[in-house]
């Protein structure tokens, strides 16, 4: 049984079908979700599948693409939101140097400074996202040596892995693992510890492969192609399919804090 740790629900992709998609999960073979929030609307949205389903978790948080909306009235409703039971993390956050439209870094770092602060404050872990922005996200990262976390979609190498890793952090790895050209992910998914690791779709993006006709037809990647990414890390773990899921899914469950009766 499955944990996808990280799924975008709220997305407009999922409007035709959400309740009923997200209801036949747990027999579909994947027992908890936990959908991350982008900004106040959808850290609403993602409370709200939380609360109406038993086996979906939510975290809330500002995404680097709307940091810019992060002022201090949006900071005190985050926090209300965050103090929910079924929130249980602080995301997804981070930085984001790819997109030119973005935040301009600085306030991209005081953002997600504020955030951390929060975080440190419910005690709860954070999921970070870091795209082309490894040094400054790991410099954010020493600065809070008491708050813990993901870095979900991991794209960095081996040494900054490690240094997580070291600093009782865990690292997420989504079907970028599954992707052709995929070196950096496979060489990291091989060099840390199964104890460490997570996995997620970050539905609706990032379609595992092997890719279907239907895949061209919809693009919409779900919790129901996560055994795709476990697939890739028994094959690169040299274990079964079975047991990469039971142990990605118990570092899930330890990491976000759900009991096994959950
Ligand atoms: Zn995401």
């Amino acid at each position: 049984m499955y944990f996808d740790t990280h799924a975008h629900y709220d997305s407009p992709a999922f409007d035709r079908d959400r309740a009923e998609l997200l209801s036949g999960l747990p027999q579909a073979g994947v027992e908890l979700a936990l959908i991350p929030g982008c900004e106040l609307d959808s850290s609403q949205k993602a409370l709200d599948c939380a609360r109406r389903f038993p086996h979906i978790y939510a975290a809330v948080g500002f995404h680097p693409s709307d940091i810019e909306k992060l002022n201090d009235d949006a900071l005190e409703q985050l926090r209300r939101l965050a103090e929910d039971p079924k929130v249980r993390a602080i995301g997804e956050i981070g930085l984001d140097y790819y997109w030119e439209d973005y935040a301009p870094r600085e306030m991209q770092k005081a953002g997600l400074c504020r955030q951390f602060e929060l975080a440190r404050a419910l005690d709860l872990p954070v999921i970070f996202h870091d795209r082309e922005a490894h040094a400054d996200s790991m410099e954010i990262v020493r600065a809070y040596p008491d708050v813990r976390g993901v870095f979900h979609c991991y794209s960095g190498g081996v040494e900054q892995a490690r240094e997580l890793i070291d600093r009782g952090w865990m690292i997420s790895f989504t079907g970028a693992l599954t992707f052709p050209n995929a070196r950096r992910p496979v060489e990291v998914a091989a060099a840390i510890s199964l104890e460490k690791i997570m996995i997620e779709t970050d539905s609706p993006y990032m379609i595992p492969y092997p890719r279907t006709p239907e895949d061209k037809k919809f693009r919409r990647n779900s919790s129901l192609r996560v055994y795709q990414v476990a697939q890739k890390l028994a094959e690169i773990k040299g274990l079964s399919l079975e047991e990469t899921a039971r142990i990605t899914t118990e570092n899930g469950r330890r990491f976000f804090r759900i009991p096994q009766s959950s």
